[in-house]
């Protein structure tokens, strides 16, 4: 079905937001006939602009698809639309892709819904955020059969820049939060590196020049890191301005918590790093995800 050119291929897009609205925009690009529908009037009208078809229910974008792609908030919110008619108003055998980051179980329980409803299906969140979305050049993370994988490929090579293929249902999500569980923790413990730094009178240039070239070094300190000046495009030196939002970090850590608790794994500061952005984000959830080094100077006091 997908090795069908595109021009012959139905996508049904549900969830048209930060994400899924460019990421829509990219197959329509690439020349598949894409069908959308979001709550928000105004994703349908960027839709229309970005050349999609858009239809007046979730039901109604699904019905003629081949592939079914879902970007939507939460685990929630994928299977109460799968529960609430989506599977049952596809043609049999659609596959369907949920590329929204949820729940590990929550991802085997779409799949499974999707399974028992005669369809096909995949997890396949990604990383790389809304300029990942809009340039094409996400990574995709994917879970389901080996044949399921090779049929959504095609899609996900358009809109993203690497694709791998995890395991069974459900493993894409874990990859993604393992890895966002590393990037969590990594940026508490470079922030804290670089307060602590402060204290003893190391400069903020000093411990970077140091650290990005031994041991330390890490993506959270030479990408992205925390402080103004080391690195020009890491959101520190523009006000901490998202970038990754702490919200979204806050959603992914508490996922990797519930699996760490879920598996029983002794995952102490998996668990802590969920506890610090969550509490972070009463406040900051609007703020990069690196702010959380304001906030750990903010609670360390003055200089001794
Ligand atoms: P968003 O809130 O901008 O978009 C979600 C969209 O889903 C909204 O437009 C909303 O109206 C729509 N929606 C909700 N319920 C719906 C329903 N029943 N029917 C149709 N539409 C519905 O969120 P986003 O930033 O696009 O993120 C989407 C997913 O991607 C999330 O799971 C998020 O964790 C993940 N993600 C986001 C980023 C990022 O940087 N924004 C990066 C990686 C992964």
């Amino acid at each position: 079905m997908t090795s069908a050119a595109p021009a012959d291929t139905t996508v049904g897009f549900v969830g048209l937001g930060h994400m899924g609205g460019p990421m829509a925009a990219n197959l329509v690009k690439a020349g598949y006939r894409v069908v959308g529908f979001d709550l928000a009037p105004a994703a349908l009208e960027q839709a229309v602009k970005d050349g999609a078809s858009v239809a007046d229910s979730s039901d109604a974008a699904v019905a003629d698809a081949d592939i079914v792609i879902t970007m939507l908030p939460s685990g929630k919110h994928v299977i109460d639309l799968y529960n609430g008619g989506l599977l049952a108003a596809a043609k049999p055998g659609t596959l369907f892709i949920d590329s929204s980051t949820i729940d590990v179980a929550d991802a085997k329980t779409a799949a499974d819904l999707a399974h028992k409803a005669g369809h096909r299906a995949v997890d396949a969140p990604v990383s790389g955020g809304v300029a990942g979305a809009a340039a094409g050049t996400l990574a995709f993370m994917v879970g389901g059969s080996a044949e399921d994988f090779e049929s959504a490929k095609p899609l996900l090579d358009v809109m993203g820049a690497k694709v791998v293929h995890c395991g069974d249902n459900g493993v894409g999500q874990a990859a993604k939060i393992c890895n966002n569980m590393v990037l969590g923790i990594s940026m508490i413990a470079i922030s804290e590196a670089f307060v602590l730094g402060e204290k003893l009178g190391l400069s903020n240039q000093a411990f970077f020049d140091v650290a990005s070239n031994a041991s330390g070094q890490c993506w959270s300190l030479t990408s992205y890191c925390p402080v103004p000046g080391p690195v020009p495009t890491s959101p520190a030196n523009n006000d901490y301005e998202p970038g990754f939002a702490t919200a979204l970090m806050d959603k992914d850590l508490g996922l990797a918590a519930n699996a760490l608790r879920a598996n029983g794994v002794d995952g102490q500061l998996g668990l802590h790093a969920a506890e610090i952005y969550n509490r972070f984000k009463q406040e900051n959830g609007g703020k990069d995800f690196s702010a959380i080094v304001t906030e750990i100077r903010n609670r360390s006091g003055e200089s001794a």
